[in-house]
């Protein structure tokens, strides 16, 4: 067990603020904060394995931090080491470094192909990917193609990314150009604090493989043929800063949100690991990709330092006081490094062996340099094929674990069909535990391939249906896909102030659930009395529903009756219409044939009035002028009748209007000649009373009457008849 190794780097001033009041002090391995006139500021100093000063360069950092993880991985250790800091600290300074002062990849490259020149009791195999995690996607640097890779993990590989390029190299300037080629594909973006800001994690990864020399055959595994493996891992990870440092919107925000998200991540991983070992219930490596992929470098199987870098000014204190508590955790963090040998295949140093035998014998007597160069050339091909096939072997497991799955489900699906129809047969379901009948279907899965089509055998019930319980409990943490609640200003304090998160709230990486026994309700006789239930629970339900469509029927049927009858009334009421709409017609020709008559009796009324100067005459006239008046209205009044659109309640009141009129006409008329007929009678019989002459009065009198009362009798009739009309 070690500790890993926690160093800080103060980076130069890159601006020397006048202002400032406080400063950072490098004494040995502390770092304290001190005010401008030399007094220290109680509760923020903070020793580590080593601190860096900005006099401090490249090469310092890499002899007392790092070169010793260098070696041990090519001893066969597991190696990482990162750099942590907020952007523009000097991450990638470090990590990269400059023409003059390279970084500690470069040194480490160097340091790698010098030391294996050296040991000359074992060959080694080299080779080299370059991944960056970018908004928690994992990309190849080395091959822009492949994008989003995923995270696997088996036996005999460990965790390992699927489908990255891996590159076997034999020399650093070979391992310096693929860098350079990696460095172009890599996220950058403009910040207020860096203009060049990476955005990403990036992960330069080696993996050496070393063999002892002449230990016999590679046929047979014997514990000399052991081959060691080791995995280094050289990590810049993007700026820890809070968003609004960087000031930025969009897509840096976006950025942002994700490098927080996956830096908090590691510091809950940090902060579970730096716990005593009792109360480390779950590491959330999985929340991100991350953690991880450098699961085994944090409190796994390999040797890691860290080196955390800081910005001396001012503005940045809050800043380095983070970065600091979290060096402060990483500090407390224990590994298990262990030399990793295997004997498996799963080395390619031994599955390479015979072919590059092989191919020396051939070449032998050609130039030695182009004989290595071929050799090289053989070697990549030959583990791009395997990389391919890699590929294509884990989507064929994808393949064949799906189809397992649908098949699971059809079985599960079939089984409960099968319970639930034996249960409506036996009612009691006594006899669903006899012999077990057959599916007609025959088994045939078992035999070929998986990916024939599925045939089935139903398998006893208690059987699936334990298995099918079983199966639903998840006992893995399943890798998280993405993020899509992100880290916020809150979330960078907790990372940087020490803050824990509760990990049994985090939703992505459930806890490993242990369940020795079934629980009581996936128990036969359980599932037997849940479907008896459900099934009376069915029939009751069946039994309402028959109920509500035969009250359903019984009223559909009065409806219809009721619509016949309407139907019935309504044709009754069309008719009416009917007749009512050929009344002014009627009405009409009656009123013609009235006037005729009315015509006829006056033209021969008026031959009885001798010279037409007598009041009767006189009467007759009146009476010829106030009938002529009163038809022609008539005759409008039904015109108008006929055309319905001007049929209105104005027409009653016109024709009450004129009859009033033509009354009160009539009843002058008549007043006038009675006078005058009086006044001519007694002036006559003073005279010469003739007997003609009082006929005539006595006969014009009764005539007049019996008009009147024919007159006042025809427009009674015709003011009645209109008035019902119109209403
Ligand atoms: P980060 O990767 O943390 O965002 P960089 O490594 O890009 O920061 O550094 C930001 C700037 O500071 C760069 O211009 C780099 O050259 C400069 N710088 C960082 N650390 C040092 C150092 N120790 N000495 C000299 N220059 C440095
Ligand atoms: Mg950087």
């Amino acid at each position: 067990m070690e500790k890993i190794c926690v160093a800080v780097r103060v980076r130069p001033p890159i601006c020397h603020e006048n202002s400032s009041s406080t400063f950072w002090r490098v004494d040995d391995n502390q770092i304290s904060l001190h005010k401008l006139h030399g007094s220290p500021i109680s509760c923020v100093s903070y020793a580590f394995d080593h601190v860096f000063d900005e006099n401090c360069s490249n090469s310092d950092i890499y002899e007392l931090l790092t070169k010793d993880i260098i070696h041990a991985a090519v001893d066969g250790f597991n190696g990482t080491s990162f750099a942590y800091g907020q952007t523009s600290s000097g991450k990638t300074f470090t990590m990269n470094g400059s023409s003059n002062d390279p970084g500690i990849i470069h040194r480490a490259v160097n340091d790698i192909f010098q030391k294996i020149n050296i040991i000359s009791d074992r060959e080694f195999l080299i080779r080299v990917s370059y991944m960056e995690i970018y908004n928690e996607e994992i990309n190849d640097l080395f091959a822009v193609e492949n994008q989003k890779l995923q995270i696997h993990e088996n036996l005999e590989r460990g965790i390992f990314v699927a489908g990255l390029r891996e590159e076997i190299v034999n020399n650093a300037e070979q391992v310096m150009k693929l860098l350079e080629s990696g460095e172009v594909n890599r996220h950058f973006g403009e910040t207020n604090m860096n203009a060049r800001s990476s955005r990403s994690h990036t992960i330069f990864r080696v993996v050496i493989e070393s063999k002892g020399k002449d230990t016999g055959s590679f046929g047979d595994y014997s514990s000399s043929d052991a081959i060691r493996v080791s995995v280094l891992n050289l990590v810049d990870l993007a700026g820890s800063e809070r968003i609004a440092k960087t000031g930025t919107g969009g897509v840096r925000l976006k950025e942002g949100k994700y490098i927080n998200k996956s830096l908090m991540v590691l510091g809950n991983v940090i902060n579970k690991l730096s716990d005593s070992a009792k109360q480390r219930a779950h590491i959330p490596y999985r929340d991100s990709k991350l953690t991880r992929i450098l699961q085994p470098a944090l409190g796994g199987n390999a040797k890691t330092s860290i080196i955390c870098t800081v910005a001396p000014e001012e503005i940045h204190i809050e800043e380095t006081k983070g970065t600091l508590l979290f060096a402060s955790r990483a500090k407390r963090v224990t590994n298990c490094a262990q030399v990793n040998e295997v004997l498996t295949d799963a080395a390619l140093l031994k599955r390479q062996k015979l072919e590059i035998e092989e191919l020396r014998r051939k070449l032998q007597g050609s130039h030695a340099e182009v004989l290595e160069q071929e050799i090289l050339k053989l070697r990549n091909d030959m583990l791009q094929y395997e990389l391919e096939r890699e590929k294509l072997e884990m989507e064929l497991e994808k393949e064949r674990r799906s189809h397992k799955e649908r098949d699971r489900y059809i079985r599960d699906q079939l089984m409960m069909i099968e319970n639930l129809s034996s249960l409506v047969s036996d009612g009691d379901g006594s006899s669903s535990q006899g012999s077990m009948k057959e599916s007609p279907i025959e088994e045939c899965n078992n035999r070929g391939d998986d990916f024939k089509t599925p045939c089935f055998r139903a398998a006893p019930k208690a059987f699936v249906a334990k298995r099918s319980n079983y199966s639903q409990l998840p006992d893995l943490s399943p890798l998280p896909d993405s993020f899509s609640d992100v880290a916020d200003e809150d979330t960078w304090f907790k990372i940087n102030k020490g803050y824990i998160a509760d990990l049994d709230s985090l939703q992505t990486t459930p806890a490993r659930k242990v369940q020795s026994f079934p629980p009581e309700d996936v128990t036969p006789n359980y599932l037997n009395k849940k479907y008896k239930t459900e099934l009376q629970n069915l029939k009751r339900r069946l039994e309402l529903v028959t109920e509500e469509k035969n009250e359903l029927q019984r009223k559909l049927a009065e409806d219809i009756e009721v619509k016949d009858r309407l139907k019935g009334d309504i044709s009754k009421l069309k008719q009416e219409a009917l007749l009512a709409r050929e009344m002014p017609q009627r009405l009409c020709d009656s009123v013609t044939s009235f006037k005729d008559t009315y015509e006829e009796v006056l033209s021969k009324m008026q031959r009885y009035t001798f010279d037409g100067k007598s009041s009767t005459a006189k009467l007759l006239r009146c009476i010829c002028e106030i009938g002529s008046i009163l038809f022609s209205t008539m005759e409008t009044s039904i015109s108008n009748t006929t055309d319905r659109h001007k049929l209105s309640s104005r027409n009653d009141s016109l024709i009450q209007e004129y009859n009033k009129m033509l009354s009160e006409k009539l009843k002058s008329t008549i007043t006038s000649l009675i006078l005058s007929e009086t006044a001519s009678s007694e002036d006559k019989q003073t005279k010469t009373p003739c007997s003609c002459n009082f006929e005539v009065a006595a006969w014009s009198r009764y005539h007049v009457s019996i008009l009147v009362l024919f007159f006042v009798m025809i427009l009674g009739y015709f003011v009645s008849f209109f008035r019902t009309l119109i209403f």
